[in-house]
């Protein structure tokens, strides 16, 4: 028994890396041990020998990613930051990299501050698709994208720049930050991209109870590169965590279907309120980019996350996010709860604001991560939230 190549993706969510152990059981137990016996010097009993190398619960759930964005390979990490460190990493020193302007806080600091001392040079851009032919140079080696981005959700043609980049110099790697999406909405491998990642914290995991990251390629020597950092570096996940986030992927075709119908929904009232002066939503065919949506998102979906600004400054902003009753007021976002917050003051605080204002996160600017709460409850909660704030 196993997954056919025709199999969607509701079935490999719940097949992909689940296997019947010895005893039956229908989910696979937690693998605690460290270390497992050798019949004779360097013959294993199986195929495991050293955790940090390869644990089973590990490996199921790397299978189960590596099936969900139609790769061959998959990996999993401490974190999505250790997933990001382990690929910057693979760079040789010397190297430039290209990356998109308003990228993931963590993985802006890994490149200006860790990368460099590494000799890994790398130049942002707020527009890639325009500013790629001229910004690659003899010794760029990557292209990294994030899309959407945070919090203004921007998005970005990948097959554009892949076609770009390569056009320049095949060996150039396309790396995509598909966090945003999760493999449900968008499969950047499909789109021309060598390596896709993700912080699995987020929607992967999908229940704010793990802080875990994984990459999938199909290109065989990148991932027996990856593969070999994964164990040098050992920034490897716990059997445990493996495991919670392999349960959490079995839901995550139902999870951010619901968010994304919901957020749909909230974006488009949004859209119309009289206490809303913008709102940035990939599923509003007013996006910029709503053609490439079209294309890369399944269904034009426009995921679970929304960003908007509210009439009445940081001030405004203030209230309405410690007014709602079901959103709860903190970072992070791709679970199952609703949260807001407001980029300016926490998580895009340490950006100066001339630059934070340059990418479109204002004062007034709220960010929702939309769950799978029920789609009126949560509108009626914004609703009176910006009543409140207003008073
Ligand atoms: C959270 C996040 C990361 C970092 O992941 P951690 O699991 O927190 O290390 C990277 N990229 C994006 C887009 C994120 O949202």
């Amino acid at each position: 028994m196993g997954l056919l190549p025709t199999d969607k993706f509701a079935t490999k969510a719940i097949h992909a890396g689940s296997h019947i152990d010895v005893h039956g059981s229908v989910i696979e137990p937690i693998s605690l041990s460290t270390t497992f016996k050798q019949s004779a010097p360097a013959q294993p009993l199986g195929e495991y020998e050293y955790s940090r190398s390869q644990n089973p619960n590990r490996k199921n759930l790397e299978d189960a990613i590596a099936s969900l964005e139609n790769a061959n390979y998959g990996l999993a990490f401490s974190s999505g930051s250790a997933t990001t460190a382990v690929v910057l990493q693979s760079l040789p020193q010397g190297s430039h990299a290209v990356s998109i302007g308003d990228v993931y806080g963590g993985t802006h600091r890994y490149f200006t501050k860790v990368a460099n001392a590494h000799g890994v040079e790398t130049t942002f851009t707020n527009n890639l698709i325009e500013e790629l032919p001229s910004l690659v140079k003899e010794n760029t080696k990557l292209v990294w994208i994030e899309t959407p981005t945070n919090p203004t959700l921007k998005i970005t043609d990948i097959e554009l720049v892949a076609k770009t980049a390569k056009s320049i110099n095949k060996d150039i790697l396309i790396v995509v930050d598909n966090t945003f999406l999760s493999p449900y909405l968008s499969n950047p491998l499909n789109f021309g991209a060598d390596i896709v990642v993700h912080s699995a914290t987020k929607y992967i995991n999908g229940h704010s109870d793990v802080v875990l990251g994984v990459l999938a390629t199909n290109d065989k020597a990148l991932y027996e590169r990856l593969q070999f950092l994964q164990n040098a570096v050992g920034a490897i996940p716990s059997p445990f965590d493996s495991w919670l986030v392999h349960r959490g992927v079995k839901t995550l075709h139902l999870r951010v279907r619901q968010a994304s119908l919901s957020a749909q929904k909230i974006a488009e009232f949004l859209s119309s309120s009289e206490h809303v002066s913008a709102v940035n939503y990939p599923g509003l065919p007013s996006h910029e980019n709503y053609d490439v949506v079209k294309k890369q998102h399944r269904e034009a979906l426009g995921g679970g996350m929304i960003s908007f600004r509210i009439k009445g400054g940081a001030e405004a902003a203030s209230k309405f996010s410690s007014s709602t009753r079901l959103f709860t007021l903190a970072e992070s976002l791709g679970g199952i709860e609703s949260l807001l917050e407001v980029p300016a003051v926490m998580t895009h605080g340490g950006i100066p604001k001339e630059q934070r204002e340059a990418s479109g996160v204002y004062d007034d600017l709220i960010r929702l991560s939309i769950g799978i709460e029920d789609s009126d409850d949560l509108l009626d909660d914004i609703k009176q939230a910006f009543s409140t704030a207003s008073n």
